[in-house]
């Protein structure tokens, strides 16, 4: 469920009723006026300025966690509160979906999550991405549509297993919770949102091929100054 607004020259605001994010937890007790806790995480709703406090009767799933762990948090949309409009995100409660440990231990056990990352292996930070990003062929600049929540939610898993397996390790001076979104972000908007290639695309050398004669598909290798006397072509693997 969404809520657009394109409202001329404003701001378009997008309510998904669903959020997944990292977090850290900040602060966690009693509710000052009834029963039932409240814990605020580092994580903000969009277009709010204040972290996000949570509020609940059933202290059974927050047990758990102490301020300062990190946490990865689903939540909904709850009820409007008093005398808001619900144009912004802010405007609702929002109920805990589940919330969970960063990281888990062969076990399923919880572990410090700074423990952990201490024991990792530290390893050279990925490559960068060696393709430039293309100019958008709009040329409207920096605008993107609103994610797909689910979409964003799987990215953010595929991000977690690729740390805790060692495949992309925290680097060395980062903040996990930074590295967690900038990965996050990255399989979102260069692999989950990337158009399609088309078929026999080489993705290796980011070019095209064509059909040749023979019937194999090819594309010339990139220039290399030297002069050939045949091209040299980067063939498509067969398969079979
Ligand atoms: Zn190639």
């Amino acid at each position: 469920m969404a809520e657009v607004r394109p409202e001329g020259g404003q701001m378009t605001t997008t309510i998904e009723s669903q959020y997944h994010f990292t977090a850290e937890v900040k602060s966690k007790g009693k509710q000052q006026n009834r029963d039932g806790w409240a814990m605020t995480v580092g994580w903000k709703l969009p277009g709010s300025k204040f972290d996000l406090t949570l509020y609940g009767q059933d202290w059974a799933p927050i047990d758990d966690y102490e301020v300062g762990d990190i946490t990865t948090i689903v939540i909904n949309q709850s009820n409007l509160k008093k005398d808001k409009d619900g144009r912004y995100a802010s405007d609702y409660f929002w109920d805990l979906a589940s919330i969970e440990l960063l990281i888990l231990d062969e076990d399923g056990e919880m572990v410090s999550v700074i423990d952990e990352i201490g024991d990792m292996p530290v390893q050279a930070p990925p490559k960068p991405d060696p393709t430039p990003k293309p100019t958008t062929r709009t040329g409207a600049a920096d605008e993107e549509p609103p994610p797909n929540p689910a979409a964003l939610g799987a990215c953010h898993n595929h991000a977690v297993d690729f740390i805790i397996h060692g495949v992309l390790p925290l680097p060395e001076g980062r903040e996990l919770v930074s590295w967690v979104r900038e990965l996050r972000d990255r399989f979102y908007r260069e692999i989950n949102q990337a158009p399609l290639a088309p078929l026999h695309y080489c993705y290796e050398h980011d070019e095209e091929r064509r059909q040749g004669k023979s019937g194999a598909w090819g594309h010339l290798f990139p220039a290399d100054g030297l002069i050939h006397d045949e091209d040299i072509w980067c063939l498509e693997m067969q398969s079979n």
